[in-house]
């Protein structure tokens, strides 16, 4: 009697070693995965055997291929031992895969692949029961320590660190920020390194995630909540459900509006902070060694300053609630998932422009420059804007176009900029001649 099984890796573990009670000096390895192939079924299989066996079928496969699993062992789940780490399925039983009898390989068979592949975007828990963010920081510390579904789009991804636990076993660890309409910001923590190869493959800002029984803490140290992918975690990528469909396009729009970035509030430094002067081909070698945001001064001609295009491209609406934009004289808010949909709109006018830079070392191209630092720059607020004649804006525009500037900018890197990067000005003015012969000189 031989079985043969066809389906999709959704979630898998990695290997871990236990001393062998019966070969004293031994270790023994084992690895767990969950494997679907169907909408409703799906089923966790674990493998145990030598080191060698273990890592070679671990390395063989990731989250997202399909597999054929041949003649393993099918037992009954016990919900009191390894069953209690691995992620919840619909099956009374889990399969055993042995290196003596059985099989696993990568499925070769196009028509399968082909079915099993849309699997991978269907949740494993039931599509309309999540915590949105808000919801979570709402509960607060009563949810600590509970297990729940998250739906939320990624904002950005940090970098692993490594680390030794005091026993002298390897670790580490990666943050994810995640966004939705009602959080700009909130924690993933991952410590797996097969979720962490996962999480690296996705884009920033246009990935939503179905998260199933993600663990809620509190943590301490920043005073915040925080959802952490364990063992029994399920994270469906872009799920196939409508209201995923919904986050991701308010991800898009919010993001491309540039409101995500002005809610980085606590991570931004006052501008007298800043001191590090760069020139512009320094910022982008810095921003490509360094994926994380930073701060700087650039003395640089401002090369493109949009001043005298319509007042629509350059004072934006946004609903005050969820931050996407809206036509000046909307009644209510487009966002289909924002938290004010019943309510009466309110919204928030500001100044959105797109500025390049240009030194003797390059141009930074479509840098943001967003209310409240336009007003300041540009010594006019929106509603003066609006009342300026063509011939005033322009004046305005050639005020600084062209001209050297003193720049303060945040570099964060951006998978939409063809440089691979994006600036936001925190402040801008004509800079001193002097000033800019001192730095200059020392940056030439
Ligand atoms: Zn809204």
């Amino acid at each position: 009697f031989s079985q043969k099984v066809a389906g999709i890796i959704i979630g898998k573990t990695d290997v871990k070693s236990f001393p062998d009670r019966k070969n004293i000096g031994t270790d023994r390895f084992t690895f767990s995965f969950t494997i679907r192939d169907s909408p409703d079924f799906f089923i966790n299989v674990t493998s145990w055997g030598n080191g060698g066996y273990i890592n070679g079928l671990s390395n063989s496969f990731s989250i997202g291929d399909c597999v054929t699993i041949e003649n393993s062992l099918v037992t009954n789940k016990d919900p009191e031992k390894g069953d209690r780490f691995c992620p919840t399925t619909p099956s009374h039983y889990r399969l055993l895969v042995t290196e003596a009898h059985s099989q696993v390989n990568l499925c070769a068979d196009t028509d399968t692949v082909d079915r099993l592949l849309p699997m991978i975007h269907l949740p494993v828990k039931d599509s309309t029961d999540f915590y949105s963010l808000g919801d979570i920081e709402a509960n607060g510390q009563r949810l600590d320590g509970s297990v729940i579904n998250i739906l939320a789009a990624v904002k950005s991804i940090g970098e692993p660190k490594q680390f030794t636990t005091s026993d002298g076993r390897k670790g580490q660890r990666l943050e994810v920020k995640l966004f939705d309409d009602s959080v700009s910001s909130f924690p993933l923590v991952c410590w797996d390194r097969e979720v962490i190869q996962l999480v690296q493959t996705w884009i920033p800002k246009e990935t939503v995630l179905f998260i199933a029984d993600a663990k809620i803490g509190f943590d301490s140290f920043r005073s915040c909540m925080a959802a952490t992918v364990n063992s029994k975690t399920i994270i469906t990528v872009n799920p196939d459900t409508r209201e995923a469909s919904l986050l991701f396009s308010y991800a898009k729009q919010v993001s491309e509006s540039g409101a995500l970035d002005q809610d980085e509030k606590p991570e931004d430094v006052p501008v007298d902070s800043i001191n590090d002067v760069y020139t512009v081909s320094q910022l982008k070698q810095k921003a490509w060694e360094n994926p994380e945001a930073f701060f700087g001064i650039t003395y640089s001609f401002i090369s493109r300053l949009d001043l005298d295009s319509s007042v629509s491209k350059v004072i934006r609406t946004q609903c005050s609630r969820c931050k996407i934009q809206v036509s000046e004289d909307a009644q209510s808010c487009v966002n289909e998932l924002c938290p004010g949909r019943d309510q009466a709109l309110s919204t928030t006018t500001g100044f959105y422009l797109l500025v390049d830079f240009t030194d003797h070392t390059g141009t930074l191209h479509a840098c943001t420059l967003r209310s409240p630092v336009a007003e300041k720059t540009l010594g006019c607020t929106t509603d003066e804007f609006t009342s300026l004649t063509d011939d005033e804006r322009t004046m305005m525009k050639w005020k600084f176009l062209l001209e050297r500037c003193k720049i303060y900018v945040k570099i964060l890197p951006s998978t939409k900029m063809r440089s691979g990067i994006r600036g936001v000005v925190m402040a801008c003015s004509l800079a001193d001649p002097g000033e800019v012969k001192q730095h200059m000189s020392a940056l030439l």
